[in-house]
């Protein structure tokens, strides 16, 4: 059966010249790219790390302690255990530092995770730009099914929280962070991309094309991580506001939404789905007229300022990284040579874990 499928975003032309309002979309990418050349480098270091211990040898480099942003089950399960027994997981403490991080920003200006810092978000916005492109428009499937289709994401994260906030009891989770295959479980994560299978290849070969075609498919409809920060947005004190009396109606907002949002309608954008991209923001050719902000601005030459939201967004993400590095929470407690050791013996099923239940060993007191 085809879908009928239809254009909704009107990408305006690019940008004649720089204004204050501009200098956001500018910081924006600034981020985004600077964060993704980060996030490459610990790939980098992480494989020049990995595969030397996989093979016998001693690597050259140092575990890179960033490669944990990977694995945000695994900081879930940290941030039960810090509630719970009021410590910080020492297996892998920057993972859960990154986690708090984004979860941080993302409650305070809501979902910004997705749009200044989240790696696989800019993917997706130049896959979708190549779309543009390549067919002339981006296409989103009809209402009726986009709605379901988004509900996806909700009910990928719903079940990823069941299993850590509720089906595993506080002594199980204690149990799957101390288990083998938790210490190993970034070079699992590394073999997976590196050593993929079939599967593997297809699945992340029709999200990417099909992300050139249908803008954001991944972020819209299947990450789990976007439902959550999404949910955090919600209660966030600062999201697009738009002031009516000065709004002329003019659409701009909307046509550039990557949400598709109808932002012209709303006096505060309260949905999940927007990512305070500031696009919209951009795009309105009243100054002032929309802007990221508390309900009611504090001052309002702070608040009324593009980059204020951007800032504090990002700032924000810092000191908690900053903060745990401070407080010596970043590096994992896991020697070289205990790398070293379990890294030749990984086809072992002692690092295997079934729904949850990991193989367990004597492993030295955390
Ligand atoms: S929805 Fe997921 S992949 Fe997309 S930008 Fe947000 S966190 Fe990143
Ligand atoms: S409403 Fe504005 S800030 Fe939110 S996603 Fe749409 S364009 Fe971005
Ligand atoms: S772009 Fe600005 S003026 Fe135009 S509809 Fe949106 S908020 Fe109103």
């Amino acid at each position: 059966m085809t879908l009928p499928l239809t254009p909704v975003i009107a990408f305006r032309p690019a940008l004649r010249q720089s204004t204050p309002v501009e200098k956001v979309l500018k910081l924006r990418r600034v981020i985004q790219w600077t964060m993704t050349a980060v996030v490459l480098l610990i790939g980098v270091q992480f494989s020049l790390w990995v595969m030397p211990h996989l093979a016998g040898r001693w690597p050259s480099v140092s575990r890179p302690p960033g490669v944990e942003s990977f694995l945000p089950i695994d900081a879930m399960l940290g941030l039960r255990h810090l509630i719970h027994e009021g410590t910080v997981d020492a297996i892998h403490p920057a993972g859960l530092a990154i986690f708090i991080g984004i979860c941080l920003m993302s409650v305070v200006v809501a979902k910004s995770f997705c749009s200044y810092l989240c790696p696989v978000g800019l993917l997706s916005e130049l896959l979708g730009r190549l779309g543009i492109r390549l067919v002339g428009r981006t296409l989103t499937p009809p209402r009726w099914l986009d709605i379901p289709l988004r509900g996806l994401k909700f009910l990928l994260f719903g079940f990823f929280a069941w299993a850590v906030w509720y089906a595993m009891s506080p002594r199980e989770v204690e149990a799957f962070l101390a288990s083998p295959y938790a210490r190993v479980v970034d070079a699992k994560m590394w073999l997976f991309f590196a050593d993929p299978t079939r599967l593997t290849i297809a699945v992340l070969g029709i999200l990417v094309v099909g992300s050139i075609f249908v803008r954001d498919l991944w972020c819209r409809y299947l990450c789990p991580y976007g439902a959550l920060v999404g949910l955090l947005g919600r209660f966030a004190p600062l999201k697009v506001t738009r002031d009516p009396e000065i709004c002329t109606d003019c659409h701009s907002c909307t046509d550039v939404c990557p949400a598709r949002l109808q932002v012209h309608t709303m006096q505060r954008v309260a949905s999940i789905e927007c990512t305070s991209c500031q696009d919209c923001v951009v795009a309105c050719p009243v100054e002032s007229c929309l802007v990221v902000r508390p309900p009611k601005p504090l001052g309002r030459r702070v608040w009324l300022r593009p980059v204020t939201a951007t800032l504090v967004a990002v700032g924000l993400y810092l000191v908690v990284i900053v903060g745990f590095q401070a407080a010596g929470h970043w590096h994992t407690s896991i020697t070289e040579e205990e790398y070293h050791r379990r890294l030749q013996e990984l086809d072992s099923p002692l690092y295997t874990h079934v729904g949850g239940t990991a193989m367990t060993e004597e492993v030295p007191k955390r």
